[in-house]
């Protein structure tokens, strides 16, 4: 466990050392009030055989399957854009008629009972998933859920998720299922603390877009007992499990702070001399266009297309790729809509894309690269883009993910002119195209750093692996050296250089960006005041003294702390 004597010092007289909990902070905020943990897992249901009639345990599977899926597409319902898509897919999963054969299978041959017929044919799905690796991997935890909450509904025993003890509370638990996050309620769950989990999880995303103060690899954030008072500090990345009246009074003032700077934005970002930094949002579909356009984001910087594909048997026709473009298009009527073309392979395999087997996809043949094998389907979707950007006032830029060389940005940007469309760019994320960020802005109109996988491929860590989540947290010197190498290049070719990784989203490191020569955020639409309003009250000369002081940094932690002690403002804002 990774705690540390943060010494406090003594309060009237007594030595106040408090052990504090460190972990990834991966949502901004303050969060004060008691620890209640996540129920116990749904048991395993014991093995062997089950009930002697048959037919009676068969029956009860198909009901549990649907009231399952049922209450998922419910809550979906009730959720917003990406929440939803995630509990819409995770309902299917739920009746999937391969599991239901398979558990009824279970039953009538092997005679086991009907719950642990549904335990077994969910964990040969889950198995099935986990050997696929990458982004269906990364849905086992989705699958485990399922598999549960149908246990339980055979079983009749509450279904697991989050607790409703009646008061506001900070959740702690191993991690969150999307199912789960999609029913915290802000005004109850005031933060969340989990002991695994990275910065680009699902559980970081989730509470990014809930606006609630989030901590995740936080390895003893499990043994706080239930009930205890803790204040959780999402921007510093820490729990502190006994805070003292000085520490719950200064958690208080920030938390009302906070308040104050979340708000729709409106104008423009900027430093606070006057330095231009544009504020986008990331979005993945029409849904999650409008709403960031409601919460003032001045265009979008990464448009996610693969989202829209992710589920789909067949290749979207030109003619459906076009009137989602155009959707999206259309929320940002006159403003600049970044849009990625498809980044399939790797954590997003696309089921039309036929990509057979990798040893590693990762390193395999994943986003632009699938291009270069299968040009047909770059061009289909450029032929959408431009005839959706014909139908709007966007300004609709272009760009292609995972390249590598400016020879791969040239053959792109060729491709995308050849479109009609006006503005090429490249994703920054392999090591490759940073260092060597000026050839590639000679051919391309623009570069936006992609850190979630720059990260993974600079600091050679999974960013789905739990374990090695430390090493993916954006402050790590080594990636901020590489995003400085990349706004060099583009401070020096006059092209504009952004950042759409999930770095952006995180206030303290959007200032440091911002020193190292980027000048664009693109973000979760719900953290746009709080990046705003921090960089208002920060000069273009601070942002490079600061991003100096997270470069010369040992590790990530120490760099964080380097900055967050040279912005006293921070508390003002809640930050
Ligand atoms: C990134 O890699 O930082 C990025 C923005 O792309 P994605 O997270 O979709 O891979
Ligand atoms: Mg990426």
């Amino acid at each position: 466990m990774h705690v540390e004597r943060d010494g406090r010092r003594p309060v009237r007289g007594a030595e106040v050392a408090v052990s504090l909990m460190r972990g990834i902070g991966v949502c901004p905020g303050i969060a004060v009030g008691p620890i209640v943990r996540m129920p116990d897992p749904v048991p395993e249901p014991p093995a062997g055989p089950g009930p002697g009639d048959r037919d009676a345990e068969r029956a009860r599977i198909q009901p549990a399957m649907e009231a399952v899926a049922a209450e998922l597409r419910a809550r979906a319902a009730q959720a917003e854009a990406e929440t939803k898509a995630v509990l819409e897919a995770t309902s299917f999963m739920a009746i999937d008629p391969g599991m239901l054969d398979l558990a009824t299978a279970g039953v009538v041959d092997k005679g086991l009972s009907a719950a642990r017929a549904v335990f077994e044919a969910a964990n040969t799905f889950r198995d099935m998933l986990a050997a696929a690796g990458g982004y269906i991997g990364a849905r086992v935890a989705d699958i485990e859920d399922v598999r549960d909450r149908i246990v339980a509904a055979v079983l009749g025993v509450p279904m697991p998720g989050i607790p409703d003890p009646g008061h506001p509370f900070i959740l702690a638990a191993r991690d969150l299922a999307p199912a789960d996050t999609a029913t915290v309620d802000p005004e109850k769950v005031l933060g969340f603390v989990t002991t695994e989990g990275g910065p680009t999880s699902h559980t970081a995303i989730l509470a990014r877009t809930l606006g609630v103060p989030a901590v995740v690899a936080c390895l003893g954030a499990l043994s706080v007992a239930e009930g205890t008072a803790v204040v959780l500090d999402g921007g510093a990345g820490t729990l502190d499990p006994e805070p003292n009246d000085a520490a719950v009074l200064d958690a208080e003032k920030r938390m009302a702070a906070r308040r104050g700077a979340q708000h729709v934005w409106r104008g423009e970002g900027a430093t606070a001399d006057g330095r231009r930094i544009l504020l986008l949002a990331n979005v993945g579909d029409p849904a999650s266009a409008r709403a960031a356009a409601d919460a003032g984001a001045e265009g979008v910087g990464l448009f996610r297309t693969e989202f829209l594909f992710l589920d789909s048997p067949t290749e979207p026709t030109v003619e459906e790729q076009e009137e989602a473009y155009a959707q999206v298009f259309g929320a940002f009527p006159r403003r600049k809509v970044v849009l990625r073309t498809l980044d399939a392979g790797a954590d997003k395999p696309l089921a039309f894309l036929d990509q057979g087997e990798e040893p590693n996809p990762a390193l395999g043949v994943r986003g632009v690269r699938v291009a270069f094998d299968q040009p047909e389907i770059l061009d289909r979707q450029l032929v959408a883009v431009a005839a959706a950007a014909e139908r709007t006032s966007a300004e609709v830029w272009v760009m292609a993910p995972m390249i590598a060389l400016a020879s791969e940005a040239a053959w792109f940007a060729n491709r995308v002119r050849s479109h009609g469309l006006r503005t090429a760019g490249v994703m920054v994320e392999v090591p490759a195209a940073a260092l060597c960020a000026r050839q590639i802005l000679e051919v391309a109109d623009f570069a936006s750093i992609g850190t979630n996988d720059l990260a993974q491929y600079t600091m050679a860590a999974d960013r789905m692996a739990g374990p090695l989540a430390a090493l993916n947290d954006p402050w790590q010197p080594g990636l901020l050296r590489l995003v400085q190498a990349t706004g060099e290049a583009g401070l020096e070719t006059g092209k504009s250089v952004g950042v759409c990784g999930e770095a952006a989203s995180d206030p303290v490191l959007a200032v440091v960006l911002v020193g190292l020569g980027v000048v664009s955020l693109s973000m979760s639409a719900r953290v746009i005041s709080e990046v705003g309003e921090l960089l208002k009250t920060v000069t273009y000369d601070e942002c490079v003294r600061l991003a100096g002081l997270a470069l010369e940094a040992g590790d990530a932690q120490t760099a964080k702390e380097r900055v967050r002690a040279g912005l006293p403002q921070l508390a003002d804002l809640g930050l």
